[in-house]
């Protein structure tokens, strides 16, 4: 009526979707083989400084001519040359505004400060790497067993979650979570709930697991029995008074 056109929440998705998937391909084409050797966090930094000022970052920059070379030979300095270039190369009018997002573009794109820094292209866990799961209790990430293999043992399996507004509280309390065949959680394995749209991922192969331990359940089971037998016993005993033996 008034010359606005209402737009469904799907729309607006779509729109900024595509809007992302256009600017992920042109960097693609500018930063070549390199831009998949790239960590996530990079390329979001990358992303986002070229959404912002595609000046910086494309073909023909020192920046660009940084990340090249950190890429191809591993080295952190060009990170760093590269991380100075965006924070403060990028402003020569030092709005204040343009530096407080290059600064978050920055920390960003500084990998180096991840605990477990790896050379890029390398996976972010050596390879001698364990993770120790207790079912139902450790929370697992997401497509680790499409980088490790899935884990030999399949009576496990991760819960994942469909990930939308749709999922129900007590399915998405469960999203990344270990369990196994034999002991599912309060609502069953994935799926078996009405309408739960959940599945099972694989256990990635670097997973430990740690089941509770036996002693600890074998214990718990003696006390009950123990309880019952001495409760007998003292049937029994009372039995035994009674009848006057
Ligand atoms: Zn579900």
């Amino acid at each position: 009526m008034d010359g606005q056109i209402t737009l469904t929440d799907e729309q607006i998705q779509t729109l900024f979707d595509s809007g992302v998937e256009i600017r992920v391909n042109e960097l693609r084409v500018i930063y070549k083989s390199a831009w998949e050797k790239l960590r996530a966090n990079e390329q979001l930094a990358i992303l986002d400084a070229y959404f912002n000022g595609p000046s910086m970052v494309r073909g023909g920059t020192k920046f660009r001519r940084h990340m090249i070379a950190y890429v191809e030979s591993g080295n952190p300095q060009h990170l760093k040359d590269a991380i100075y270039e965006l924070e403060y190369c990028s402003n020569p009018e030092k709005n204040d505004g343009l530096f407080k997002r290059r600064k978050v573009q920055a920390e960003l794109l500084d990998s180096t400060k991840a605990p477990l820094y790896t050379k890029p292209g390398e996976s972010p866990l050596p390879a001698f790497a364990s993770i120790t799961v207790i079912p139902g209790k450790t929370i697992i990430s997401r497509g680790m067993h499409e980088h490790y293999g899935a884990h030999p043992d399949q009576r496990y399996y991760v819960w994942r979650t469909q990930m939308d507004p749709k999922v129900r509280k007590a399915h998405a309390a469960l999203e990344g979570k270990v369990f196994s065949i034999e002991d599912p959680s309060s609502i069953g394995h994935p799926g078996n709930d009405y309408n739960c749209r959940c599945t099972a991922e694989p256990l990635p192969a670097i997973a430990q697991v740690i089941e509770e331990p036996l002693e600890v359940k074998h214990i718990r089971l003696t006390c009950i029995e123990l309880g019952v037998m001495m409760a007998d016993w003292h049937a029994l005993q009372r039995e035994m008074v009674l009848i006057g033996v």
